[in-house]
């Protein structure tokens, strides 16, 4: 290792593209564009303008998900796509009643975007069932989806480990008991194809930051029945669906995005997985006692390693001072590195999982970058070694 802190030239190297993807030139370019436009609401010139606007975004959008224009609702993020999906499906569900209709079903990894409000449901009365996953992140065990529920919810791609989930599978089958499904692609969306009728499902969330959109801004597609109970009401914007006056710019800017994130994907995704994998195999070759938790199928940017007896916060810390920015990809409750529950949910020991480092990598990504990582990181990993577990 040499005695630079940090790369000579300064540079910092991005691997946490699930957290969050920079802004593609094509969507700053499309934002600034549109940040004068006004309440596409107005019955006038500019408001008909803006609506002329959040329309094209709109269409532009249907087109590159398999969906049609009227099933696509702006929301502000992902959160708020996944939670009027999961809320406002199995309000729906319970408006129409019907025999098994207070059941929610969800996997056993899902984002908090999604675990949080099926929570909630139970607070209020619902019945919680998870789907579990093998050791290798995937759901397998489909059975509960047989008898019929208020909504049940699967994520395309898991944010931890990149495990691509059997999503068709799992519509069509609870498409079979009546029962309507939500499609978290938050992940997905813009690094993989995602086509909304393909797969069968009710709704579908999307998020804009993380194909290279504006971050504050994402998309539910709704079908028009059973469409979700509105959990906010007001204006009457976007069928009802998600009231509040549209942020046009930020519409612009993610359909750009989108665009130009589908039209570099068949390349992109090759590059990315190759950069990948040549990180997987440089860890493997000059660490000892490593665990890596993605699994195929899998996202083509996402590596989750585990290096057991160290901590994942010094790891990431050490990585930091290098230049190297990655997550731990689990939750931090008081400052104290926690276990993944996704990791756990998977069977891996929480001595392992509290290790774990989630390198996720995208346009940012470069040959250049995983040399470095694969030169520094033996060191990192010993030297959080040596400190041990909290
Ligand atoms: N669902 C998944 C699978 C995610 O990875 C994320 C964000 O990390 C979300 C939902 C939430 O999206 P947003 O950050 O837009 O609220």
């Amino acid at each position: 290792m040499t005695t630079a802190n940090t790369t000579t030239s300064g540079e910092r190297f991005y691997f946490d593209h699930a957290a969050t993807s920079p802004m593609r030139e094509s969507a700053i370019e499309a934002w600034v564009r549109h940040a004068r436009d006004l309440n596409p609401g107005g019955q006038y010139g500019s408001g008909r303008a803006a609506q002329g606007v959040l329309d094209d975004a709109r269409e532009e959008i249907a087109s590159l998900v398999g969906a049609e224009p009227t099933e696509v609702i702006f929301t502000a993020s992902g959160t708020e796509a996944d939670n009027i999906a999961l809320q406002g499906l199995f309000a729906s569900s319970q408006a129409a009643g019907g025999q098994g209709r207070n059941r929610v079903v969800v996997s056993s990894v899902e984002h908090p975007a999604i675990k949080e409000p099926a929570r909630l449901l139970e607070s209020r009365g619902a019945a919680l069932e998870v789907v579990p996953v093998d050791e290798t992140g995937h759901v397998t065990d489909l059975s509960a989806l047989d008898e019929p529920a208020g909504v049940a919810a699967l994520m395309v791609a898991n944010n931890e480990t990149g495990a691509i989930q059997p999503a068709r599978e799992f519509a069509a089958r609870a498409a079979k008991a009546g029962t309507p499904v939500h499609l978290d692609a938050v992940q997905a969306t813009g690094r993989i194809p995602v086509d909304f009728h393909e797969l069968g499902a009710t709704t579908l969330a999307a998020s804009a930051h993380k194909f290279g959109g504006p971050r504050g801004i994402g998309f539910l597609l709704a079908r028009r029945s059973p469409a979700p109970t509105p959990i906010l009401v007001g204006g009457g914007q976007e069928r009802g669906i998600r009231p509040g006056t549209a942020d046009v710019a930020s519409a612009a800017a993610m359909a750009a995005a989108l665009k130009e994130a589908v039209g570099e994907m068949a390349g992109e995704r090759k590059r990315v997985a190759a950069l990948r994998d040549r990180l997987k195999v440089g860890i493997l070759e000059r660490i000892d006692d490593v665990v890596v938790n993605t699994a195929e199928p899998a996202m083509p940017g996402h590596l989750s390693v585990s290096f057991p007896g160290a901590e994942g916060d010094s790891l990431i810390m050490l990585l930091d001072t290098l230049g190297v920015e990655a997550a731990t990809g689990s939750a931090c409750g008081n400052g104290v590195n926690r276990a993944s529950d996704v990791l756990l949910a998977m069977g891996v020991e929480e001595r392992t999982a509290r290790g774990t480092v989630r390198f996720t990598l995208g346009p940012r990504s470069t040959d250049q970058g995983v040399d470095f990582l694969i030169d520094r990181l033996p060191e990192v990993v010993s030297r959080a070694r040596a400190a041990g577990m909290a």
